[in-house]
């Protein structure tokens, strides 16, 4: 590790649910459907994170549990059989049907597995149904990702043979350029996971080598080692050093020679560090302070710090995962101070006390800090955005000078007499 100051802090959080991660999952797996099975306050979050996105049948929904069910269970069950007959009648497209559990849903302690157990049996194969949990009681919105490829793991059919897998959704034309790469420097056989159909589940085995392009998928890379698999170590592939890094992992995991791994990616690396100039230029010495919710945090910083030349005050992250995050923890500066957890007054203490120029944090935080003049970058536009691979790191940079030059204007309009 690199020296860093690694802190822990427990308390009051402000964070997303993981039902959030229904709004890219949906869209990742045109066949599958999301029910939750949750209150109508669950319903109102999943539709306003993904309304605006939805312009033909949605891909979603949610089976409300009423008060009368908070009483007894029985009426859940009848009510979650109900809705699950209507929507696969309607909807004879579904191939995968995940049943997400919610704060309701845990409280009263109904048990989604054996659901979709009992709803398998009926099925007979035509779909499959599968449980995860979806609740903010201790989890954050990324972890919903999560827990939607651990429920996919069990169904991955066996295979010792040699192949790449990159495992977390990436944007589908991000995702094809980096699989071209890879085939440029001789690697054939890679996959990815979620696969952009339910039921085309790639192979899992003993020859699997695991990239995860996303940090938040601790569950999901556990599983998978249990199942033959080895994890890469790299870092995540955001910027052009970590997506680098990243990419020659796989290249050194394949015997791929250098000089061949040089001649293909050193044209993409000038190419990205020229047009990184200019993003540099405007986030050089500014000031920037996480605060912990998407677990994209500790890759931010480091590509912030390394190739924008930021001044990192506080690497907030909600869990530190130090096997998955090693190779980005020896990438950060000597003494940064991390901080694994959260108790929101007291960062918000921290973040009013140093004056960032920049904070990322979630959309709960930002209008109030926003208020008070500081800028603010939403964490989960990040996950939002094809910000992965070399030819990103632009525009990924661009995301965090867009609200510093929006900060600048306005104060120029206010200095500036009418
Ligand atoms: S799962 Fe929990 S945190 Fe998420 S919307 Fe429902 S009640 Fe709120």
């Amino acid at each position: 590790m690199g020296g860093e100051t690694l802190l822990k802090e427990t308390g009051p959080r402000e964070v997303f649910c993981g039902l959030t991660s229904i709004v890219w999952l949906h869209r990742r797996m045109p066949d599958a459907f999301f029910l939750v099975v949750g209150s109508r306050t669950c319903a109102h979050l999943i539709q306003s994170a993904a309304g605006v996105m939805i312009f033909a049948e949605p891909r979603f929904g949610t089976a409300i549990l009423e008060e009368r069910d908070l009483a007894g269970l029985a009426d859940a069950h009848e009510e979650l059989d109900r809705v699950v007959k209507n929507l696969l009648e309607r909807r004879p497209e579904i191939r995968t049907l995940f049943l997400v559990g919610s704060c309701p849903s845990e409280v009263i302690k109904l048990d989604l597995a054996r659901v979709a157990q009992r709803l398998n049996t009926v099925l007979k194969g035509k779909v499959t149904v599968l449980n995860y949990s979806g609740s903010g009681i201790e989890t954050t919105f990324t972890q919903g990702e999560d827990g939607a490829l651990k429920a996919l793991i069990p169904l991955m059919p066996s295979s010792d043979q040699k192949q790449l897998l990159l495992v977390g959704t990436l944007a589908n034309p991000v995702e094809d350029r980096l699989i071209n790469l890879f085939k440029r420097l001789g690697i054939e056989n890679v996959s990815s996971f979620p696969p952009r159909q339910s039921t085309n589940l790639p192979s899992i085995g003993s020859g699997t080598k695991v990239l995860l392009t996303q940090p938040y998928l601790g569950d999901t890379a556990r599983e998978l080692i249990a199942k033959g698999a080895e994890i890469l170590k790299a870092p995540f592939p955001l910027g052009v050093e970590g997506s680098t890094l990243w990419m020659k992992a796989a290249a050194d995991a394949f015997n791929i020679k250098s000089l061949l791994f040089e001649s293909t990616v050193q044209p993409l690396i000038l190419r990205a560090k020229k047009a990184l100039e200019s993003q540099k230029e405007k986030l050089q010495g500014k000031r920037i302070f996480l605060l912990p919710e998407s677990q994209l945090e500790i890759p931010l910083a480091r590509f912030l710090s390394r190739e924008c030349g930021m001044e990192l005050i506080e690497v907030g992250t909600p869990y530190l995962n130090k096997g998955l995050m090693g190779s980005e923890l020896d990438l950060l500066p000597k003494n940064v101070r991390i901080v694994e957890g959260q108790h929101v007054e007291n960062q918000l203490d921290r973040v009013r006390g140093e004056q960032p120029d920049l904070v990322v944090c979630g959309m709960g935080l930002a209008n109030p800090l926003e208020a008070e003049g500081i800028s603010t970058k939403w964490s989960i536009e990040l996950v939002f955005s094809p910000i992965h691979g070399i030819d990103q790191a632009t525009d990924l940079a661009e995301l965090f000078a867009r609200p510093l030059n929006r900060h600048q204007l306005l104060n120029h309009k206010q200095l500036t007499p009418a």
